[in-house]
């Protein structure tokens, strides 16, 4: 029954943590999905009576003050303990007969695992996603390394920021002239935008999908409240028929009716993305969320506008704006009445010169960078309570290292 036994390979750290463990329950599966500092050396395996989903992780430790999380969705519960040979062993219980599998959709080298349980994820196969993030992983790996020197946390939380890059999968988004597709240069700016802020002390990324698979506007959702996201930001590149229209825009979600009709037809076409994945929200989840909306819409929408400002400012500061102010329409994915959500249109692919500046990475960078100055902005000035951003501001470290550029 052993399964998932990772090679050895000589760029495994030699003592990795066990960040965080979070449940996604939906309907017919669960996720658990460990996050950890740094790759590790895994074996995943089935017990039975009662079903147990078991990972043991070579010389792991669990993070100080890091608790399991309670059951929910198919993890009956979850527990961790170290072992007697210094692994870290992590029990998953399940209902009887329940499937599990393991997946590391980063790649061997990723720091994210994920168990699987019930009916297999609506993503393509596992190769995809490697294959996929095969490039930026050397890159991530780095960044735990750099962040793991600046991660005490005893001085408070870190802000968590999902960032969702649009589409994926079967639904490729818009597709520029020269062939570039939306999906594979939101990613790329997500994964960029990512790393940036795992650079910043204080400051942790989550990404909603880190491959070219599919997932619903409501899985989006639900991975960053899962991960208890402070903050929520969608990338996407615009599409229009005229390709004369070019630049970037920042929306935010509005209670009543989109600022206009090209904010109103855009929200109509990125919602549309569950429908070409076969997938679509049904009425009670719609209804549920109206509710939801109604309640506790209108605090986070103000500060969502509030950060969407200064992300749209940094924008404008590398690239072309298309207007100087935010834009509000209903998009389905904004829609997580307590995190604060934005949009970003980072350009329009469809714009040839805008469709050149997607396809090349130091522009992508930048644009990354000029979101994440956004981001970091709002937090210096809003940054929420038991953040180590909070309690900096309340008593100013004597002298801050900074080991980031
Ligand atoms: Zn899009």
């Amino acid at each position: 029954m052993l399964a998932g036994l990772s090679p050895g390979a000589p760029a495994w750290a030699a003592g990795s943590e066990l960040r965080r463990i979070s449940l996604v329950p939906e309907a017919t599966r669960t996720e658990v999905v460990l996050e950890l500092s740094a790759p590790a050396r895994h074996r995943f395996f089935i017990l039975e009576n009662p079903r147990r989903a078991v990972v043991d992780l070579r010389a792991v430790r669990f993070a100080a003050g890091g608790r399991a999380p309670a059951g929910e969705g198919l993890a009956t519960s979850v527990r961790i303990g170290p072992q007697a040979n210094g692994d870290l062993r992590v029990v998953v219980e399940l209902p009887r007969g329940t499937p599990a599998r393991l997946r590391q959709p980063g790649g061997e080298r990723a720091a994210r695992l994920v168990i699987e349980l019930g009916a297999p994820a609506p993503a393509p196969s596992s190769t995809t996603a490697a294959a996929d993030a095969a490039p930026a992983a050397a890159g991530r790996t780095a960044n735990v390394a750099v962040r793991a020197a600046h991660a005490p946390a005893e001085n408070g939380r870190e802000i968590v920021v999902a960032i969702d890059a649009g589409h994926g999968g079967p639904d490729p988004g818009a597709i520029g002239r020269a062939g570039t597709y939306e999906k594979t240069v939101v990613l790329d700016i997500a994964r960029e935008l990512a790393a940036r802020i795992n650079r910043e002390p204080g400051m942790r990324a989550v990404l909603t999908r880190d491959g070219d698979y599919f997932l619903t506007l409501r899985q989006r959702m639900n991975r960053a409240r899962a991960a208890k996201a402070d903050m929520f930001v969608s990338v996407h590149a615009d599409a229009v028929r005229d390709p004369g229209v070019s630049g970037g825009s920042v929306y935010v979600l509005s209670e009543k009716g989109a600022t206009d009709e090209q904010s109103r037809w855009l929200a109509e076409r990125e919602n549309a993305a569950d429908l070409k994945g076969g997938v679509s929200l049904d009425d009670k989840d719609r209804m549920l969320a109206s509710v939801l909306l109604d309640l506790s819409q209108s605090a986070s929408i103000s500060a969502s506008m509030q950060a969407a400002e200064r992300v749209l400012r940094a924008m404008g500061r590398v690239s072309e704006v298309r207007k100087p102010a935010v834009q509000q329409a209903g998009f389905v994915v904004l829609k997580s009445p307590d995190i604060p959500s934005m949009l970003v249109e980072t350009a329009f692919i469809s714009n040839p010169g805008d469709e050149q500046m997607l396809r090349r990475e130091d522009r992508r960078r930048a644009l990354a960078e000029a979101i994440f100055r956004g981001v970091h902005s709002y937090f210096g000035t809003h940054p929420p309570e038991g953040t180590r951003f909070a309690n900096e501001r309340k008593s100013p470290p004597v002298a801050a290292a900074r080991i980031d550029r």
